[in-house]
């Protein structure tokens, strides 16, 4: 009999430098792993000394075959402006001038170690590229139609009454198949601009072009949440595979001995799950706007207000940075009125957040990891989109899955109290909350053993395995 053990599989994984774009890559590290992946996931230095320091650092260590290794940003910290991962434009910049190189040389190096068996690629660097989309499957698609939004004259837009009025119908010659009764407004942001050349565009539009060099394409979203779209892309790409929400995967099997990692880069406050505790069932509203977005000290009051005046427990997660230029600015009046029943932390961990019994709703940004984790907890969401891929989101949210209730972008405290209300114990948010638990039941079954989804992944892995030799 031979000794010859058979080496496992070695995946490197690099994610943009941005929180949402990490934790999304994360899992998809931790599915990689539980599937018998040796995983190296690699951060840029800065994320990676703020991950460190935002929890006991030993306990990143000791989990078998799950390593982390870092490469620098290219920014210096003059230019980072603080906090390098708030500051898009010189980051996106940087990824694409400054992280080839040291990308290369971290792979040269995992190479040079691989006398262990962890790589066996036939020539150096010849390894197959598994492309992911942190965003969801209609995002990807609008990715691939700015050319010809342009060439359309939609993009520029002419003036901002498009964002209002302009539909993406046959009307003005710009539908996208597999997107329905589509508004500009619901396009990703990206097409919001004037200037052709604008670096957003470059940088997306690169990324369109070289995702064709992937081996296969994987995106964290499931067939039933967008089948139009996925039919859509099918016809484009031959490898391209819904292998999602990965909420649902890891909260069906939360024993696994990785379930105490994650990649946070804020330091979690766990006060607030004991505070949930001592809530009813469903009663709470949870306000997260994410990793990214700011607001105006003006809109940051309307939502204050409005949710004091909607008398609903409220757990509010208001980041250092999240008020324009300066920091929170909530009166004693404010604290006095909601003391009962209102809670503010800096950061939690969402995933257990979310999956409170105390939970009844998610006043969210519609970042596409809150949109998931939120279907897979089954809680129906108050929308109000920043930028990105958020208005995208929010469209799906709102009017195809009518799992939710969209705030206007300018924001005022009596529509807050409403629509919290409304969420919370109005006959449309019971409706909602009924077909959030059925997409939720649906996430379970895609992501559960013989479910689509987790077929995909399977399939996924012995494609790259069957290209990596
Ligand atoms: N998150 C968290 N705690 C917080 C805020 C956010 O754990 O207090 C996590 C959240 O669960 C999600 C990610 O950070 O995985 C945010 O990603 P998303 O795509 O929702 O928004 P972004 O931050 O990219 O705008």
């Amino acid at each position: 009999m031979s000794n010859f053990v058979k080496p496992k599989p070695h995946a490197v994984l690099i994610p943009a430098p941005f929180q949402g774009h990490i934790n999304a890559l994360f899992k998809l590290g931790k599915l990689l792993h539980l599937r018998g992946f040796h995983i190296t996931f690699v951060n840029t230095e800065y994320n990676h000394k703020r991950l460190l320091e935002s929890r006991d650092p030993n306990s990143l260590d000791g989990f078998n075959d799950f390593n982390f290794e870092t490469i620098p940003d290219g920014l210096t910290p003059m230019e980072g402006n603080g906090d390098v991962t708030q500051d898009i434009y010189p980051l996106v910049q940087s990824i694409m001038t400054n992280f080839l190189q040291p990308f290369d040389e971290l792979l040269t190096r995992l190479h040079q170690s691989a006398n262990d068996g962890l790589i066996d690629a036939v020539e150096e660097h010849a390894l197959p590229i598994l492309f992911f989309s942190p965003c969801n499957a209609s995002t990807f698609l609008c990715t691939f139609q700015y050319p010809n939004l342009i060439q359309k004259g939609l993009v520029p837009l002419k003036d901002e009454s498009y964002l209002t009025n302009g539909y993406l119908d046959n009307k003005v010659g710009g539908r996208i198949p597999g997107l329905h009764n589509f508004r500009l407004k619901d396009l990703p942001d990206f097409t919001r601009i004037t200037d052709p050349n604008d670096l957003m565009i470059k940088f997306i539009t690169e990324v369109a072009v070289r995702c064709h060099r992937a081996s296969s394409i994987v995106i964290n979203t499931s067939y039933e949440l967008e089948s139009d779209v996925m039919n859509a892309l099918y016809s484009m790409f031959p490898s391209i595979y819904t292998i999602g929400p990965f909420a649902s995967f890891l909260n069906q099997s939360p024993q696994n001995h990785l379930a105490s990692l994650n990649s946070n880069l804020w330091k979690e406050d766990t006060k607030c799950l004991e505070w949930l505790e001592s809530k009813e069932p469903r009663s709470v509203v949870y306000v997260n706007f994410g990793s990214i977005t700011v607001m105006s000290r003006e809109k940051l009051l309307e939502f204050a207000w409005g949710l004091a005046n909607s008398k609903n427990p409220f757990l509010w997660i208001i980041r250092p940075d999240l008020v324009i230029g300066g920091s929170v600015v909530l009166s004693s009046d404010f604290f006095k009125e909601v003391s009962d029943r209102g809670l503010i932390a800096s950061w939690c961990p969402q995933d257990k957040v979310l999956n409170h019994p105390s939970i009844g709703g998610f006043l969210t940004h519609c970042g596409w990891n809150s949109t998931t984790e939120s279907i897979c907890a089954g809680v129906p969401m108050l929308c109000w989109p920043f930028f990105g891929d958020q208005p995208t989101n929010c469209r799906f949210i709102c009017y195809e899955w009518e799992i939710g209730l969209e705030i206007d972008t300018n924001v005022k405290r009596d529509d807050v109290e409403k629509l919290v209300n409304e969420l919370m114990v109005g006959e449309n948010g019971k409706t909602m909350k009924q077909k959030v638990l059925e997409f939720k039941k649906k996430a379970e079954e895609n992501t559960r053993s013989g479910g689509f989804s987790y077929m995909n992944l399977d399939k996924v892995i012995k494609e790259v395995m069957l290209k990596q030799f």
